[in-house]
Parts: structure tokens; sequence; C-alpha cells
């Protein structure tokens, strides 16, 4: 008895010692001997079959060894809290010297940037910023840009027709006429519409569907050719620097007369010539022209007592030139790697 006694002692003893790795493991340990149903626990239920003369004396080896093992237990359980709480305190130990997680900050769109800085410009000439709808109706897109049913010119741009009269607008022009409608007739007006147009078209590098145009309009009394010309010399100077050079092709459009193309030297090449200019050395970057009496007459306003011009633009072309984007699809892709760049 005793024998069993000392060997189930030194077998829990060395099993406290080595075994226990981990707080579990020593819990284990621990209901292996000490539990209800543990060895150390049936020896002691045992008791009851010895003879009353050996019974003592068993007993207090028993409770001895129950004794040592609790203590010795005890003293592992301090031992393996203590080193748990270090390994918490090395593997959770916060670096205060990382830099912190910051929010990323979002872009402003070049096209948004782009159009910013062409707002800026005509503001600081005295223009004001006009908006219309984009869904319009074809009286608006057309007609009071002396565009009859009929007019050949209609072709120029293939539409996205919702209804016979209503249309995605194919240019900003219908927020000019909306504007000299808003106004008392023959007084002044200073402004630009820019705005997304929808048109049928392809989407490749230099084509798409839906763009961004900013169209602009000065109608007063003695506005002539001379001020369209150092109006928009004024703007393409500012946007491409002063060194670049200007130049008016006359040209057509059902709403203006004269009309005139406006190119400039090509940013690129510097009017070298280059793939960007087709070898040219020019870059044909807007519409313009004096307001056909007819605009004027269908809003109102009386042709022989004012004039007026008139321009439009691209806002994707010139954000290419300026930035040197040679994909016009890569305004569109939302690619965080593009559009981080601005
Ligand atoms: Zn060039």
């Amino acid at each position: 008895m005793e024998k069993q006694i000392e060997e189930l002692r030194s077998n829990a003893i060395a099993a406290i010692d080595k075994a226990a790795k981990s707080l579990n493991d020593l819990n284990d340990i621990r209901v292996k001997y000490l539990g209800k149903k543990g060895e150390l626990t049936s020896i002691l239920r045992g008791m009851g079959k010895l003879s009353a003369e050996d019974r003592p004396r068993i007993g207090q080896i028993v409770n001895k060894a129950r004794q040592e093992l609790e203590d010795l237990i005890a003293e592992k359980n301090e031992q393996l809290k203590q080193e748990e709480l270090e390994t918490r305190l090395i593997n959770e130990r916060i670096d205060v010297t990382l830099p912190g997680r910051t929010n990323p900050h979002g872009h402003i769109h070049p096209l948004t940037l782009t159009l910013l800085q062409i707002k800026e410009i005509f503001m600081r000439m005295g223009f004001s910023v006009e908006e219309g709808p984009e869904i319009e109706k074809d009286y608006y897109n057309f007609e009071a840009l002396n565009l009859p049913k009929d007019h050949p010119a209609r072709d120029m741009q293939d539409s996205f027709y919702i209804t016979e009269d209503i249309l995605m607008r194919s240019q900003t022009s219908p927020v000019q006429a909306r504007t000299m409608e808003a106004h008392e007739p023959n007084s002044p007006i200073r402004m630009i519409a820019p705005g997304r147009v929808y048109r049928r078209d392809d989407y490749d590098a230099t084509h798409s569907p839906m763009f961004t145009q900013v169209e602009g309009m000065v109608i007063d009394k003695g506005i002539s050719l001379a001020d369209l010309k150092g109006t928009l010399e004024t703007f393409l100077k500012q946007t491409f620097g002063p060194k670049v050079k200007v130049r008016f092709r006359p040209s057509f459009f059902p709403f203006t007369e004269p009309s005139a193309e406006v190119d400039i030297s090509c940013v690129m090449c510097k009017g070298k010539g280059c793939r960007v200019c087709k070898g040219t050395g020019w870059l044909e970057i807007l519409g313009s022209g004096m307001i056909h009496p007819n605009v004027l007459k269908m809003s109102g306003y009386d042709p022989e007592q004012v004039s007026g011009f008139a321009f439009g633009m691209g806002v994707e072309r010139i954000a290419m030139l300026v930035y040197g984007i040679d994909d016009l699809r890569l305004f569109y892709d939302n690619d965080l790697r593009f559009l981080k760049q601005f």
C-alpha cells in the first residue's frame, strides 16, 4: 500500500514538474490525481477495507502526499500564470513608435480639376457659371440654336432620344438659349455653361458617348470678333501658358456666323510636329463664332441692337493636353493608380 502511494506521489510530482506546459495541462494533472475520481482520491476511498491499526498510518501518508501535491500544483499554477502574463506582455506589446493608420484622402478628379480651372479663368473675366438639365427638349437642344427639324447639321450629332421631343442633350448650348430667355430681351450676358453631354459615339482612346463640355456666350451692345479673339486668347494662354500660339480658322456652325475653329500650337512638341498633333504643329482646341442673328431672335433678342459671340470646348481634351494623358477612357475607369496622380 505504501509503495503504491509512493509511486503515485513521485509520478504526480514528475508530471507537475515536466509535463505541465500550460494551465490546462496542470488542471488535467490535478484532476487525474486529486479529482473526485482521481487516483489518490480512490486510495482514500478504499481505506475502509484496511485494518484498524493500518488505517491511521496510511491515512496520514495519503493526506501528506495530497497536501504536498496540492502545494506543488498551486506553486506551478502561479509560475505558469506569471509565464503566460509575460508572454502576453511581449506578444501584445504596443509599439508607440509605429506610424499611425490614416484614413486615405480622396483626390479631386482630373476632369473636375480642369473644370475648376476653366471656371476660375472665366470668372476672373466677369463670366457667370450657368447650369441646365442633361435631359433636354429638342427645342432647346436644336431648334432654338438655328437647327430646325430637317436641318442637315443635325446629322453631325447622333443623339440619344428619349421621346420624339426629349433627348439627352448633345451639347451644353441649350443652357445659352435658356439663359437668354431668363433675361430681359437685349440685356447683357456673359456666361459659361459647363456640364455633361451625350452623343452616340465609339468608346476608344479619343471618343466617348458621354463627355464634358464648356460653352460660353457674351452678348452686349457692340460685341465684335475682336472681343471673341481677345477673350479666347486670354483663356488659352492662362490654360496652356503665355508662350502658346493661337490661330483662328474659318469654319461652319449653324448657330454662329462667321464661325471659327481655334487651334493652339502643339503643347507636346511646341509646334515642331509630333504624333499628338499629327505632324502639323497645331491642335484643334475649340469652336467659336459670332452668334447667328436667328439665334438671338429665337430668344427674344434684337440682332439690330445687340451682338455676341459664343464658343465651346471639350473638357476631356483640355485635361488630356494639360496633364499629358493619352487615353480618354482613363478618366472614367476609376483606376486609383491613375487618379492618385492628381
Ligand atoms: Zn505636336
